[in-house]
């Protein structure tokens, strides 16, 4: 969709250099005059960064477009940083940092939360603090799916605290309950910790950024029903460290019809939370790409349903969009 008219509806653009294809004065001289917030990203899924690093890679094209863009507007609009973690397609090359699939074989697009990954990603948000902007929105935290990670430090972990020797696979996850809520627990906590870390290390820099987490709210995983079990996202756990970014249908991208049983599902999804139902706190709304006016309304209309404090769109897909979505929703 055109993204003045998405500006005009009160959208935040996320600007991805790849998918905008406009250098940033280009753009802060053609839609400037409505932004008022703006996410730009820092480190894509590719992990080859758009900033000045001496950490990670740097895009061979765009890696100047973060500073470039704070240069020129940081004290006109609110910049977030938007930082995938564990998707990074870069790092997950190389097997010391890679996910592991259950049976063995290795991501090629996620990288494990293990000690080594967080000290990388504390590096990068270190430097990433620096720069004049609002906040920072962690993406991408989360494990591909059920099947994952079982890479031999994982298995090594949880063999330890359950006691299931260390040869295990999601098969012998799959038909013990007790073992199960046990795994679901030991993920989710790992993920809730490196998030926890990484929020530390920013706030030391600049205690007053606001760090935000990217979470999907899949309609494959049934929303939050099989939130843990599949991405190892709680809710709970990671709304304590930071603000909630719900990414809606992020890998099913229909929105459902107002009002329909799906659409009801949906929203109470995000209701019953106790930490919003007590309205202290208000979550944020991603939305990947918005291609017709229909969509437009149902998104503003869930973002009212629940109080949002914000809408953003990249207007676009992620890079290897299709090979993403197809993993998260394990096909
Ligand atoms: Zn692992």
């Amino acid at each position: 969709m055109d993204l003045r008219e998405l500006l005009m509806n009160e959208l935040n653009p996320i600007l991805d250099p790849t998918i905008i294809n406009m250098a940033p004065s280009q753009f802060i001289a053609e839609y400037g005059g409505n932004l008022s917030k703006v996410g730009i990203v820092a480190k894509p899924p590719s992990g080859r960064v758009y900033y000045n690093s001496s950490t990670a890679p740097k895009d061979p094209v765009y890696g100047n477009f973060l500073n470039e863009f704070v240069k020129i507007s940081s004290d006109i609009f609110d910049v977030y940083a938007v930082v995938n973690t564990l998707l990074d397609n870069y790092m997950a090359m190389d097997s010391k940092y890679a996910s592991v699939k259950s049976g063995g074989e290795n991501s090629t697009t996620h990288i494990c939360p293990s000690e080594i990954t967080i000290n990388y990603l504390t590096k990068i948000l270190e430097e990433i603090a620096q720069y004049q902007i609002k906040g920072v929105i962690l993406a991408g935290n989360t494990f591909i799916n059920r099947n994952y990670c079982f890479c031999d430090n994982c298995k090594a972990e949880f063999s330890q605290i359950s006691g299931v020797p260390s040869s295990f696979d999601f098969n012998r996850i799959k038909i013990d309950s007790e073992l199960q809520s046990k795994w679901k627990i030991w993920r989710a906590d790992k993920l809730s910790n490196m998030v926890t870390t990484l929020v530390e290390h920013l706030k030391e820099v600049n205690n007053k950024l606001e760090v935000y987490s990217e979470i999907y709210l899949e309609p494959a995983v049934n929303y939050t029903e099989n939130m843990e079990l599949d991405y190892g996202q709680s809710i709970e756990l990671l709304s304590r460290v930071t603000k909630i970014l719900f990414n809606i249908h992020p890998w099913t991208p229909i929105l459902p019809e107002l009002n329909s049983r799906e659409y009801t599902k949906l929203i109470s999804s995000i209701t019953g939370i106790e930490s919003f139902k007590r309205g202290e706190v208000k979550p944020a709304l991603l939305y990947f790409n918005v291609t017709e006016d229909e969509e437009l309304n149902m998104i503003k209309s869930i973002s009212s349903k629940i109080s949002a404090e914000a809408i953003y769109t990249y207007n676009g897909y992620l890079m290897e969009y299709n090979q993403l979505r197809e993993n998260h929703i394990n096909l």
